[in-house]
């Protein structure tokens, strides 16, 4: 026969878009519309429903940027209108393919209860599901314009990220605000239509897809274009035996949770998204109640908790919902963190101080970790997931990679200890499905497990800026529960998933054919490591004084019988988690958020020092002797870790500085002499007890590089390769001048280039084997990327770069596309480069990026004795200068603290690392004291707390720092009576109990990079 497949596709997309939906609200009355707007900050429901307001006009321009305006909508039901479904619509002016990104209103009803959210993809309200005929109906819309700052012109420079430089002008323009009759037929028949029509386009040209358009073809026949209401049952009806017919016995299995990504902060401010979720829990509650099946999938507690503080009937509908098991906290996260660049007792907060919200609000815990979006993942990651109880992770950024198809998506994720932790990504490469004919098949058709597993995951909602599941997704939730050609698709926890999959995994062996060792790095969004700068150093200072400050408390607590400020110490942790949010702490949201991050760690820096002050003194006493703190976990200045000693001068000789004839200066100590010529530029740091040179010969180091950066997209994410094409070295010096203050050798350096200058102040102190540089710069560069770089006299195959308890290596070389992908990656307080017998550490106070690359003389025969022929070079990420989305990222004075370590292994390293962002603290008191907890042998000390649920029980967490088998003890100078190892997030283990000394010692044997948490009991 004849046949043209477009024809009949090409007839069924124009009567859907253009007559049927449009059918379902077709028969409406406008409402009468009254409006109050509001430019600033949102005031208290209460108050927006109580402003007067004045008479609105559909069509009227309203809401500028970041504004709300409060409407008033009323109308009485026709008569006519009795027994339908009548619902109000109303269009803000939306965007229908910007859901989360745009204008946005929850609904009110006059007693100030919210019913649901409006936004582009979600226009109704049900106003009655019978109506009686000549009800009165009264909502009001508390609609923020929000502007769009990622349109579709996207990554273009803006003002309109900020309050201070957004523009006046109204953004939006109401399209419709009516009450109208809801035509469930007409509404039936459009998901039937356009689930047939997607799922066709996804079928081979066989019986199964011909029979689906013959069926399109027979219901357009007898849908009457005119009369859409009351024709659309008999067009269903021609549609009925193609969408009874059965799926295939073995058909890929969908996992479906509703869901809605919300960003806690991004191109919108923390404030916003206190009431993005709002809205869409709102309209989430909403929809649980009118379906049977759907579930809804919640992470980060910190979302919770705002629901709970700000719109409580909300909230309470939340804990109804959860008690059903229909709305599902997921993720055991305070926030979605960034997960590459916190501490690990950061991450390990994350997940307490979340699992504790919702034990207690809910009765539950989390079984696995949720976090879609954050930008890669730390190898150190598999074993904290389980030592904190999770059984499952769960992402999909990874599908974002620019290079290589990761190999797996239901797999073994293996840590750099040897955990391995269940792990999925949903092979339709979302968060944000809509359960559509193209996200199935693509699943389908991705799926890499399909030998051995069954199915995978579909999160399904709007998200980024919120919206959710609609009606129109579980309506074709229920078309594909069972369809044809389709895969399955089924509302379900993803627990249950998890627990179906890790079966699967398991019955077909456990080879290491479905396991990935390492970190999950995303080929991608490499800058996130480097941009807003400020808001890193906040992180890492605050993280380093929350561990202080619940030590030196922890101390006072069991020493002096001080009150332990629980409270205090849960809501700074608590500030600090959030801005860990994985557009925040990578710094890609807009300068509004940024700007409030800052000003929030410089807040809980003043907040923490204040716990650290009062329990300082507590333990010193009144008094007037000169005293030393060392809040690090390793001994410096002649302070033991965590202890408090009378300041003592250094007992090394004090450093030298010589002034040599071409301009250069020679600083020396007992341990390295280093060599800077007349720019200020390091040509030599030899440690003097190998004699070895860091500095590859004839080669300059500590330069500063700055490179032209202008990603194709993604202007505060990306870097792309290209970049290192062009490279000015920042060469001339002003001014070098030379100095020895206190014993320590200064050379301070100015630069200045282009519109901005810097001040390196280069140190030697004594009995340091760390060349210092504390760098200050002026930074007006758009566009750039300024690096700092050291060529190394050094053949390391791998550099050890710092993550969370430990390190991981990555190789040096490109020789797979895997390895040449990582030409921008993470550390944690250091990096190292070595050979063995000799190695090259860098340390730094804010830094979480560096680059390595390798030169080879030829062909890497030494060109003479002594002298190899390969170079690394190892280099830090200083700044850079995007314009999208924030216009000013990084403008004005920054600051640097970054360090040289000459002669290193990792145990010098990491030593070097923990003392460089924890300096010893200067104090007068009466006496100094003992440490509360000592550690020896081979155990790192990670945090000396009291215990989180207030037991008083002392908190000790240890690691093995090195890679390496270690046995050690640790010993509690104070009455204990009893210990036992428990989990990260310090819950009872079976078996936990651990044997103590009367003098209070444990003895460990700790494997490779193990993190062990120890509990004590007080006497
Ligand atoms: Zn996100």
């Amino acid at each position: 026969m004849h046949d043209d497949i477009t024809l009949t596709t090409g007839r069924a997309h124009r009567v859907l878009t253009e007559r049927i939906w449009p059918a379902v609200h077709e028969t409406s009355v406008p409402l009468d519309v009254e409006w109050h707007a509001l430019p600033g900050e949102p005031i208290p429901p209460a108050e927006g429903l109580a402003l007067a307001m004045e008479p609105y006009e559909v069509g009227t321009p309203w809401g500028p940027a970041w504004g709300t305006t409060w409407f008033r909508l009323t109308g009485t039901v026709p008569a006519e209108w009795a027994g339908r479904t009548v619902e109000a619509v109303v269009d803000l002016g939306f965007d229908v393919d910007r859901t989360g990104f745009q204008a946005e209103a929850l609904v009110y009803r006059p007693d100030g209860s919210p019913v649901k959210s409006i936004n582009p993809r979600n226009q109704h309200v049900v106003v009655a599901d019978a109506a009686a005929g000549g009800e009165r109906v009264e909502l009001f819309l508390e609609a923020a314009s929000n502007p769009v700052l990622l349109g579709h012109n996207v990554f273009e420079r803006t003002t309109e990220g900020d309050t201070t430089t957004s523009s006046p002008d109204p953004l939006y323009t109401t399209r419709r605000i009516d009450l109208a009759v809801f035509e469930s037929e007409v509404y039936d028949l459009a998901l039937d239509v356009e689930v047939l029509l997607e799922l066709q386009a996804e079928l081979p040209t066989g019986p199964r897809r011909m029979r689906v358009l013959q069926a399109l073809d027979d219901a357009l026949d007898v849908l009457d274009l005119q009369r859409i209401p009351e024709t659309a049952a008999a067009a269903r009806a021609a549609l009925a035996d193609v969408l009874a017919s059965p799926a295939e016995h073995s058909a890929h299995e969908i996992s479906a949770v509703g869901h809605a990504h919300i960003d806690s902060a991004w191109l919108w401010p923390v404030r916003e998204t206190i009431r993005k979720v709002a809205r869409t829990t709102s309209s989430m509650t909403d929809l649980i109640e009118r379906t049977d099946d759907f579930v809804y999938g919640m992470s980060s507690a910190q979302q919770y908790a705002w629901v709970k503080e700000h719109r409580p009937e909300v909230w309470e509908r939340i804990k109804e919902a959860v008690a059903k098991g229909r709305f599902l906290p997921l993720g055991g996260m305070w926030v979605e963190s960034d997960t590459v660049m916190p501490s690990g007792e950061a991450l390990t907060r994350q997940f307490s101080q979340a699992q504790r919200f919702f034990e207690r609000e809910f009765g539950l815990r989390s079984h696995g970790v949720w976090l879609p979006d954050s930008f890669g993942y730390s190898p150190a990651l598999p074993q904290l997931v389980r030592r904190a109880g999770f059984d499952w992770f769960f992402t999909q950024k990874i599908s974002w990679n620019q290079v290589n198809v990761f190999p797996h998506h239901t797999f073994w994720w293996e840590g750099i200890d040897g955990s391995r932790v269940l792990t999925h990504f949903p092979p339709m490469d979302t968060y944000n499905s809509q359960l559509s004919g193209e996200e199935l098949g693509k699943a389908t058709r991705q799926f890499r497990e399909s030998r051995r597993a069954t199915g995978s995951i579909a999160p399904v909602g709007y998200g980024d800026g919120g919206g959710g599941t609609t009606r129109e997704m579980t309506g074709r939730a229920k078309r594909l529960a069972n369809l044809e050609g389709s895969a399955r698709v089924r509302w379900e926890h993803p627990d249950a998933f998890f627990e179906r999959a890790r079966g699967e995994l398991l019955a077909s062996g456990t080879d290491d054919s479905a396991v990935w060792v390492g970190e999950l790095y995303l080929e991608l969004h490499r800058a996130t490591l480097t941009s807003q700068h400020k808001t890193k150093q906040g992180n890492r200072r605050n993280e380093q004084l929350l561990v202080e400050a619940e030590a030196w408390a922890a101390t006072a607590s069991a020493r002096t019988g001080a009150d332990y400020p629980y409270e205090e110490l849960d809501a700074l942790w608590q500030q600090v988690l959030l801005l860990q949010f994985h557009d925040i702490l990578p710094g890609t949201s807009i300068a509004w958020v940024h700007r409030e991050a800052v000003a929030q760690h410089a807040a809980i820096t003043e907040g923490v020092q204040a716990i650290i002050d009062r329990s300082l003194r507590a333990l010193v006493g009144e008094g007037d002797v000169p005293l030393r703190a060392n809040p690090a976990v390793f001994a410096q200045a002649g302070v033991p870790a965590l202890g408090v000693a009378p300041a003592s001068a250094p007992a090394a000789a004090a450093s030298t500085v010589t002034e040599l004839p071409d301009g250069g200066y020679v600083l020396a100590n007992d341990l390295v002499r280093i060599t800077l010529d007349a720019a200020g530029h390091v040509t030599s740091a030899v440690d003097l007890a190998t004699g070895r040179d860091a500095v590859a010969p004839g080669r300059e180091a500590n330069v500063l590089q700055l490179h032209q950066d202008f990603p194709n997209k993604w202007d505060a994410w990306d870097v792309d390769r290209f970049y290192r094409n062009s490279v000015t070295d920042l060469r001339e010096a002003q001014k070098v001048t030379a100095a020895v203050e206190d014993g320590v050798a200064v050379v301070t350096v100015h630069r200045q280039f282009s519109a901005s200058s810097l001040e390196q102040v280069i140190t030697l102190a004594p009995g340091s084997r760390t060349l210092e540089v504390d760098l200050r710069t002026d930074w007006h560069e758009t566009e750039k990327f300024l690096k700092v770089a050291f060529p190394l006299d050094v053949r390391a195959e791998h550099v050890a770069a710092e993550t969370q308890f430990g390190f991981h290596k990555r190789v040096t070389h490109t020789n797979t596309s895997w390895e040449s992908a990582k030409f921008e990656t993470s550390m944690h307080r250091w990096v190292l480069a070595e050979e063995p017998g000799f190695g090259v550490g860098f340390v730094n106070d804010s830094s979480y990026a560096y680059d390595v690359t390798r030169e080879v003389s030829d062909q890497g025969v030494a060109p003479a004795p002594g002298v190899p022929g390969v170079t690394t070079t190892v280099r830090l990420s200083l700044l850079r200068a995007p314009r999208f989305p924030d216009p000013e990222t990084d403008q004005g004075l920054q600051t640097h603290r970054y360090g040289l370590v000459v002669g290193a292994d990792t145990a010098v390293a990491t030593e070097a690392g923990a003392t460089f962002g924890a300096r010893p603290r200067e104090l007068r008191g009466a006496a100094g004291f003992e440490p509360l907890v000592h550690v020896g042998g081979g155990v790192t000390l990670s945090a000396v707390k009291l215990a989180d649920d207030r037991s008083g029980d002392l908190v000790v967490r240890v690691y093995e720092a090195h890679g390496r088998r270690a046995s050690g003890t640790v010993t509690v100078a104070a009455r204990v009576t009893g210990a036992r190892t428990v989990s990260l997030i310090e819950d009872d283990l079976d078996g936990g109990a651990v044997d103590l000394t009367a003098d209070g010692t444990v003895t460990l044997e700790l494997s490779p990079f193990e993190v062990r948490t120890l509990r004590f009991t007080p006497a």
